[in-house]
């Protein structure tokens, strides 16, 4: 964190607001270095760790830059997953809210048909994996000739998947007097050569960072046998008693078999991994956030970008294959400056694993002593009490900066002629409304939907129910998401 505030940076009041609902007080090292030269218009190569800010670092100055009035899409965000391009849209959407950017996610694996209904309304930024972007590139259901601003993130990872031709393939149809951003955790030589073909004298930032991992992590070791392992873990999490925790597995057998015993032993706990289905997967995702249950085994499909708010715990149920996934499944806790434990069990035979991931973030894990039965028994009782309560999410973002908003369902569109602007005129004529108190508008083929912000949901539904628009009576009410 600097000393430095976001009101010293040209952010307007809506986008600070915004900030401040989502307790971004002060901008971390990478905002703070990014800001003034993106909000310049300037190329920028960023090399920044994972858990540094850096989403808000482009989502800052791209929401504060794209004209709210233009419908085209004006920024292109590339991300190397699907659940990253979804973490990423709601990011936008929160420091946007205020301003009413619509940012829509692309990926593949949802039905192309809803994105591309999506993409017909107003849209100011778009976020998406290569192929499913390329797809809608193709089939001219995304119109690019607005669009002012790119930015790869995860660069190495994009990279690292094999999508350099579908990236190349994207840029080569934007317009060349646009800004572009990458963002990446390291600069191999491929993500160089991306840099040096496509942009334009970028500046470089290169964030210091004292090691690999941020310090805000307690990291140890525990030794054990493969067959004692689900034992162990179960000692750990007694003893330890997490206010959530993330167990990764190598595999997806292993995700499922260590699933089925902490649900056999009644944890509440959800497992992720990529052989589920990509619904299931947002949803267990959605879940974990929002606190429906404490524990997540995953494989490293939840190790990459995704912001889960407050994961107290990580724990390697297997030492990672590659020593970036030890970086990156160790990331998801100790994130934006508070403190977070990984343990990792370590067998016999994965002692050359380790070795690798030691040298790679420059220190060695300190080893620690399985919990003694005395002090699990001792434990006990405390661990059973959080584990029959409900875990409060004390800092859910999305939510805090909905809490005031309300959207409202119309039972006419398009079809009726019905545009953004009546509902405007409608609803900002209601004494104690004004046009501030609308947000995103949506309007379909037979429905439309209107976000009601700053508490007068409730206030505008009454309202509504009486009034026409253009002269139409619509139903309304209280839209079900
Ligand atoms: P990222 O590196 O974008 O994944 O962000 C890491 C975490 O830091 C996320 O939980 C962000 O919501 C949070 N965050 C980003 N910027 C700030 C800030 N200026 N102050 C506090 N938290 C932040």
């Amino acid at each position: 964190m600097t000393n430095r505030s976001f009101a010293d940076y040209q952010v307007s009041d809506e986008i600070q607001r915004a900030l401040a609902v989502l307790k971004y007080e002060t901008p971390t090292e990478v905002q703070s270095k990014v800001l003034p030269l993106a909000l310049e218009n300037k190329d920028l190569v960023v090399k920044s760790q994972t858990g540094s800010g850096k989403t808000a670092a482009f989502g800052i100055p791209v929401c504060e830059l794209v004209q709210w009035e233009e419908k085209k899409p004006q920024a292109i965000i590339l991300t190397p997953t699907r659940e990253l391009a979804v973490q990423v849209r709601e990011d936008i959407t929160n420091i946007g809210r205020f301003k009413r950017i619509k940012a829509v996610a692309v990926y593949g694996k949802e039905p192309f048909s809803k994105q591309k209904e999506e993409l017909k309304q107003k849209t100011h930024v778009v976020v998406g994996t290569p192929g499913r972007l390329m797809d809608h590139i193709e089939r001219e259901t995304l119109a690019l000739d607005q669009v002012k601003y790119l930015i790869i993130d995860e660069t190495d990872e994009m990279l690292n998947r094999g999508f350099i031709e579908e990236v190349e393939a994207i840029i080569k149809k934007l317009p060349s007097d646009r800004v572009t951003m990458v963002f990446s955790a390291t600069l191999p030589n491929d993500v160089e050569n991306l840099c040096h073909k496509y942009m334009k004298d970028p500046t470089h930032i290169e964030i210091e960072s004292t090691g690999k991992t941020a310090d805000t992590i307690e990291h140890l070791l525990i030794q054990v046998k493969e067959e004692e392992k689900i034992s162990l873990l179960k000692n750990v999490t007694v003893t330890e008693n997490p206010d959530s925790c993330l167990i990764f597995c190598r595999t997806k057998e292993n995700v499922d078999t260590v699933y089925r015993e902490l649900e056999a032993a009644e944890y509440p706990c959800e497992r992720l991994h990529g052989g589920l289905e990509q619904e299931d997967r947002f949803a267990v995702m959605e879940g974990f956030k929002m606190g429906n249950f404490r524990y997540l085994v995953a494989t490293d499909v939840a190790a990459r970008g995704i912001d889960i708010d407050n994961v107290t715990l990580v724990i390697n149920y297997d030492v990672p294959m590659e020593r970036e996934s030890y970086v990156h499944r160790t990331g998801r806790t100790g994130r934006a400056g508070n403190k977070g434990k990984a343990i990792t069990f370590s067998t016999p035979f994965e002692g050359k694993f380790l070795k690798a991931i030691e040298n790679y973030i420059g220190f060695e894990i300190p080893m620690t002593e399985a919990p003694t039965n005395r002090e699990v028994a001792r434990k006990k009782a405390a661990f059973e009490e959080k584990l029959g309560g409900r875990r409060v999410v004390k800092n859910n973002k999305t939510a805090r900066i909905n809490q005031d908003i309300m959207k409202l369902h119309f039972s006419g569109g398009k079809k009726k002629k019905i545009r953004a602007v009546d509902f405007v005129g409608t609803i900002a004529k209601i004494p104690g409304v004004t046009a501030d108190d609308i947000g995103i508008i949506t309007i379909q083929d037979h429905m439309s939907y209107v976000d009601i912000l700053n508490g007068k949901g409730s206030l505008v539904l009454q309202a509504m129910e009486n009034a026409t628009i253009k002269g139409k009576k619509l139903k309304v009410s209280k839209a079900i998401k």
